[in-house]
């Protein structure tokens, strides 16, 4: 069989900015391609993606952390990561010990059933795959909940899809007045101020750290 290939727009080292790991030091592989096109995407652009096996992606990756570090962070993000057949990298990385973290725009909410404790899935929802979000019974669908801001509000917020939800500004960087991103944030402040939060300890804010902090 031969091995898959994956179009990689970059591989590196960082701080999470986002969510429940923010502050976390964490590897980044981000997969070209999206099947949305959202008019605030911040994702970069690369014309020309590496073509990478999952050996070659896993080379790289062990090259940016040091060997001794308990369970590792590896964020599996885009793009849209779940456009790909990405099952066998996320087990191929978890067999390295690492913490797999992928963060999805939850078209696809159903295709990953691999329950394992190093497993962890950050949905970002979109006005398109909202409607597609549901509870999958007993357990919650995803690990934490992402809600742009201001995309959505909190009326959207399903509590059901998991226990832990954010509310998170959109900033689009250089290519967004600096006021708007300010007013988006006051924006989520306000709502966290004003919200009626059904479970204890459930909601709050990402503030996406690394751009303030200026790391990719
Ligand atoms: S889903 Fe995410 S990566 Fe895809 S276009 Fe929208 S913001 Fe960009």
């Amino acid at each position: 069989m031969t091995d898959q290939k994956f179009p990689v727009a970059e591989i590196f080292w960082s701080i999470q900015g986002e969510g429940y790991y923010a502050g976390h030091p964490a590897t980044f592989i981000r997969l070209a391609g999206c099947n949305l096109a959202c008019s605030f995407c911040d994702t970069p652009s690369t014309s020309v993606p590496m073509n990478l096996s999952t050996e070659e992606i896993l080379d790289q990756v062990t090259k940016l952390i040091v060997p001794t570090t308990y369970q590792p962070i590896i964020v599996l993000t885009g793009g849209e990561p779940s456009i790909h057949p990405i099952e066998l990298l996320i087990t191929k990385l978890l067999s390295q010990n690492f913490r797999v973290h992928l963060e999805t725009n939850g078209s696809f909410s159903n295709t990953f059933n691999l329950h394992h404790s190093r497993f962890w899935v950050t949905c970002s929802p979109k006005p398109e795959t909202l409607p597609k979000l549901h509870h999958s019974g007993g357990a919650y669908t995803y690990d934490e909940v992402k809600w742009l801001i201001p995309t959505f509000t909190p009326k959207d917020i399903n509590w059901t899809l998991s226990a832990h939800h954010y509310l998170q500004p959109i900033h689009t960087g250089a290519s967004s007045s600096p006021v708007t991103n300010l007013c988006n944030l006051k924006t989520c402040i306000d709502y966290l101020r004003t919200t009626c939060v059904p479970y204890p300890h459930t909601l709050s804010l990402s503030s996406q750290l690394h751009k303030l902090i200026g790391v990719r």
